[in-house]
């Protein structure tokens, strides 16, 4: 199928854009990497008067460490962070993940910051980010504010953003020298959406972890407190007392009544925790 007929706009800098979002009331669409828009629009299940392609602003490229922490531009791209081209403070965690997403060709061109406001509950950086503790400020012609992710993504393909608003950073604390993280996902095929996610960034010698269980029906389970998830206390032997009792309640509350999904959850959540503590 072929998009409904829409008008092309290319911003030549961020406040330019945030001026034609701001006219077209709410009739706009932003494109950023395309690389789920282009289907959205070829199967008509969005029909924008007006499409702002920001992919030529380079406000929105920058990525720098400042106070600590990586800001990331929005139009930073899934291969920028996997080829290393934007600095690493999560020792590595974000670069296996950009690897992990769907094809190079879709990660050539997706960016993070599109892939945050598209909020697929099965997309990787959602739930990635929730665990390493990312933050996302949003900007519009009124002014900015800044949000936690899991503040951000409110349900399945639902974010935070108001009319008239664009994801401009997002903000990644330094993983410390302490901290373990492990990553998995379950995929019927490589490069395909997960059907189950597990992310976890685990501090024994903090005792305080995040843990994330994602590609759920809607948005990702946050527990930014885990010391339940791990037997009351999170200490060296965490792998061994990670109760999947208690996340197997967690995901019957979140609404998952099947019992067969909750495991292939709860399994992947396991193999999370395998990895940090390897
Ligand atoms: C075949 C295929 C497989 C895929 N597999 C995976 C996968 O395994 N894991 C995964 O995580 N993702 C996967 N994706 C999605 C991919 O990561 C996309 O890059 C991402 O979802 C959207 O990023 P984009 O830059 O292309 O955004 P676009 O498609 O341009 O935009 C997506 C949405 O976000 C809005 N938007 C974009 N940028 C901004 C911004 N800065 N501020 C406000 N709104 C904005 C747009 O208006 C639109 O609604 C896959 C995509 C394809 C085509």
């Amino acid at each position: 199928m072929k998009p409904a007929p829409f008008a092309y706009e290319r911003p030549r800098d961020l406040n330019a854009a945030l001026s034609m979002l701001a006219a077209s009331n709410g009739s706009a669409k932003i494109i950023a990497g395309g690389q789920s828009l282009g289907p959205m629009l070829n199967l008509r299940l969005v029909q924008p008067e007006l499409i702002v392609d920001i992919s030529g602003l380079a406000e929105l490229k920058r990525a720098e460490v400042s106070g600590g922490e990586l800001v990331l531009g929005a139009l930073v791209t899934h291969a920028d962070i996997e080829d290393g081209r934007t600095a690493d403070v999560t020792r590595g965690a974000m670069r296996g993940v950009a690897a992990s997403i769907a094809y190079r060709a879709v990660r050539n061109r997706g960016t993070i910051g599109g892939s945050l406001s598209h909020a697929d509950p099965a997309a990787d950086w959602i739930s990635a980010l929730a665990a390493l503790g990312g933050r996302v400020t949003l900007r519009s012609l009124v002014g900015a504010r800044s949000m936690a992710v899991e503040a951000f993504v409110v349900g399945a393909l639902e974010s935070a953003l108001q009319a008239g608003e664009i994801v401009e950073a997002i903000h990644v604390p330094a993983r410390s020298a302490s901290a373990h993280w492990g990553y998995a996902k379950s995929c019927r095929k490589t490069g395909e959406f997960a059907h189950a996610i597990g992310a976890v960034l685990v501090d024994p010698t903090a005792a305080s972890a995040r843990v994330v269980i994602g590609a759920i029906d809607t948005a990702p389970i946050v527990i930014t407190d885990a010391s339940e998830l791990f037997g009351g206390r999170i200490a060296a032997d965490y792998k061994q007392r990670l109760d999947v009792r208690v996340a197997d309640a967690l995901l019957a509350k979140a609404g998952i009544d099947d019992a067969a999904q909750r495991h292939i959850h709860v399994s992947v959540l396991k193999r999370a925790v395998q990895e940090a503590a390897a």
